[in-house]
């Protein structure tokens, strides 16, 4: 067999690497590390993790952080065994010691007598006489080769910065308060008139939250990030510092909606909130991005009428990143639609997080794999965790509304709204039980939610 090319050595492509090494596949793995540093990496090592050293919650019982490492160790996950070996104290989470774990995944790949490790920086896109070949460069893909997929992709669709504005789970926001409406009832393209949840302020709750914003905590760019201010992408609080009356002119403006819930009063200020997945499980509060602090934003948000409650998917935020709009370029095995046999994998597809962008790691080397030993390529059922997050990147995401053509795809870590939904009439009453409220529902939905997720991939991973 001809050797797959992976380049990067991280999260992703070591994970990559050593599931289509498993399935018989020589692999060439490319990491420029040892070359050429990138900003936040330290070290040479393979599977640097640049921050924290936790992989965060290993609850898989009703987590969905703990429900993807679940299924990567049924699916033979490197990067899930080497956290185990390495696994210090920290309560419910997979936390690791950092270099006895990149210690570890660096060895079972240089050891694997199926994986050549060469250090070097590929500064174009990967030339077609390579073959099968995935991408996993990164958050911090080097400046070269993020041209060169900029060049291929087009301008508008690798992105260097995610402003990230906060996702809101959509069965959490009071609808006895909020209605949805389109501005001016306009329908779009798959739209309508409806797409929008709107949350009504009146001037008193207006100006509290302006000074909300005003006085909340906010958190630094690193040096090396520069400041990135751009195409009218502000934070929230950027934005309220500019003029009592910026946000009732920008995101907040209250023209062409009609409280559904009282008509006669006009809203002093609107929040929008814009469907954010197929699914319609989430939502995202439209021109959101923000350097708040994570507990100052939900103590914030939740000063929103209609969102006393919310439970956010994710916070928002504005890193450094590097990702392509993949619904729009990849296929379902995370195949370039106009290369075929060039992948992408890791945080660079629109996952974040070292567990997720490993998930996709693995995903991309199994596809390859299976591709090049002739098989069928199987995608892990979207009840799944990594079929969900899969589906998220590759097509669940959804672009629709009053802004064609806007770009609005934006990284996202697994949680619980990315799943389908259960059977209707899968959460009753356990007998017994008198009183069943909200809490004890969501705990239940999470639950099974979690259970199907690791019935079906056991059976996904069975029937190869
Ligand atoms: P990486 O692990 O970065 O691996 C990419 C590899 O590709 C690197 O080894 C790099 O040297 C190599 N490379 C780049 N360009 C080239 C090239 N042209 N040729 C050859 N090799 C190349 N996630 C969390 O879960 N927790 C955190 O605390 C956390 N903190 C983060 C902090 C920062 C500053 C950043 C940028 C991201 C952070 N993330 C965090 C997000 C993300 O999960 C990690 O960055 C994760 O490592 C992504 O995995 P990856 O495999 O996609 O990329």
């Amino acid at each position: 067999l001809s050797p797959i090319h992976i380049v990067g050595g991280g999260l992703a492509g070591s994970e990559a690497a050593w599931q289509a090494a498993q399935a018989g596949v020589p692999v060439i793995l490319h990491e420029m590390r040892g070359v050429r540093g990138t900003d936040a990496h330290k070290t040479d090592g393979l599977a640097e993790l640049v921050c924290s050293n936790s992989f965060r919650s290993d609850d898989a019982t009703s987590n969905a952080v703990g429900v993807i490492h679940a299924e990567m160790r049924l699916a033979g996950s490197l990067i899930m065994a080497a956290a185990d070996r390495n696994q210090v104290p920290a309560g419910g989470a997979l936390a690791v010691d950092r270099e006895g774990f990149s210690a570890a995944v660096s060895a079972a790949v240089e050891n694997h007598p199926l994986i050549t490790v060469v250090r070097e920086e590929v500064t174009g896109l990967p030339p077609e006489e390579w073959g099968s070949t995935v991408v996993a460069t990164g958050p911090l893909t080097s400046p070269a080769l993020a041209e060169a997929i900029r060049l291929e992709t087009g301008a508008d669709a690798l992105a260097f910065f995610d402003a990230i504005a906060p996702i809101v789970h959509r069965d959490s926001i009071d609808m006895n308060v909020c209605w949805y409406q389109s501005r001016y009832d306009k329908v779009g393209p798959g739209g309508t008139g409806k797409d929008y949840i709107n949350c009504p302020l009146d001037e008193a709750q207006y100006n509290a939250f302006v000074d909300a914003l005003i006085a909340g905590d906010t958190v630094g760019f690193k040096e090396w990030e520069g400041t990135p201010y751009f195409d009218g992408c502000l934070p929230i609080e950027v934005m309220a510092e500019r003029g009592r009356e910026t946000l009732r002119h920008g995101p907040m403006k209250p023209m062409g909606l009609t409280n559904a819930h009282n008509p006669t009063v006009k809203p002093y200020a609107v929040v929008q909130l814009r469907q954010d997945n197929a699914l319609g499980t989430l939502y995202n509060m439209v021109g959101f991005q923000t350097k708040l602090r994570y507990g100052a934003q939900a103590e914030i948000f939740r000063m929103i009428p209609g969102l006393e409650n919310a439970e956010f998917a994710r916070l928002g935020g504005l890193h450094r990143n590097t990702y392509i709009n993949s619904p729009v370029l990849l296929d379902e095995t995370l195949q370039l639609k106009s290369r075929r046999g060039l992948r992408f994998a890791g945080q660079i597809t629109g996952c974040e997080g070292y567990v997720e962008s490993a998930s996709i790691g693995l995903l991309a080397g199994r596809f390859a794999a299976a591709e090049r030993k002739g098989e069928p390529v199987r995608l892990p059922p979207a009840t799944t965790a990594m079929g969900s997050l899969l589906n998220h990147i590759t097509g669940g995401h959804i672009v629709t509304d009053e802004e064609p053509g806007k770009r609005s795809f934006q990284p996202m870590n697994i949680n619980f709204g990315l799943f389908p939904e259960l059977e209707p009439g899968s959460i009753t009453k356990p007998e017994g039980v008198k009183r069943f409220r909200g809490k004890d529902k969501t705990i239940m939905k999470r639950q099974l939610i979690a259970a199907r997720a690791l019935a079906d991939c056991r059976r996904w991973l069975e029937s190869e």
